[in-house]
């Protein structure tokens, strides 16, 4: 069974998880910022197998400022970021998944050059 979240929180600019099992995870918020798991940041397949996929949006600093979390059916939770993005489901799994290892970052689409990220 996958452990969940006891406490998660936004300290700084990580989001901090303290799991059931004891193990804690500590993610940069930016970098789960591009890792937003929902259809428009990913893409989709479509029937064929070809990935779908938006012009990505451009980050600012806002993208990387999370307004709040909210679990969602017991088996994630979902982000709200300050620029009003929060489609995206971070399932528990796949927290676990990324604590151990954290897969490659999606290149960075920028309109505007990247506040650094503190
Ligand atoms: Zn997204």
């Amino acid at each position: 069974m996958t452990p969940v979240p006891k406490n998660l929180q936004v300290l700084g600019n990580e989001l901090a998880i303290a799991w059931s099992d004891g193990a804690e995870s500590y993610f940069k918020l930016a970098d789960l910022r591009r890792l937003c798991p929902c259809a428009e940041c990913q893409g989709e397949r479509d029937l064929l197998g070809r990935l779908m996929k938006p012009p990505p949006r451009p980050l600012t600093s806002e993208s990387y400022e999370v307004r709040g979390t909210s679990p969602v059916g017991g088996y994630a939770v979902q982000i709200h970021w300050g620029d009003g993005h929060g489609d995206g489901l971070y399932t528990y799994a796949k927290l676990r998944e990324w604590t151990e290892k954290l897969p490659e970052l999606p290149p960075l689409a920028t309109a505007f050059p990247l506040l650094p990220v503190r």
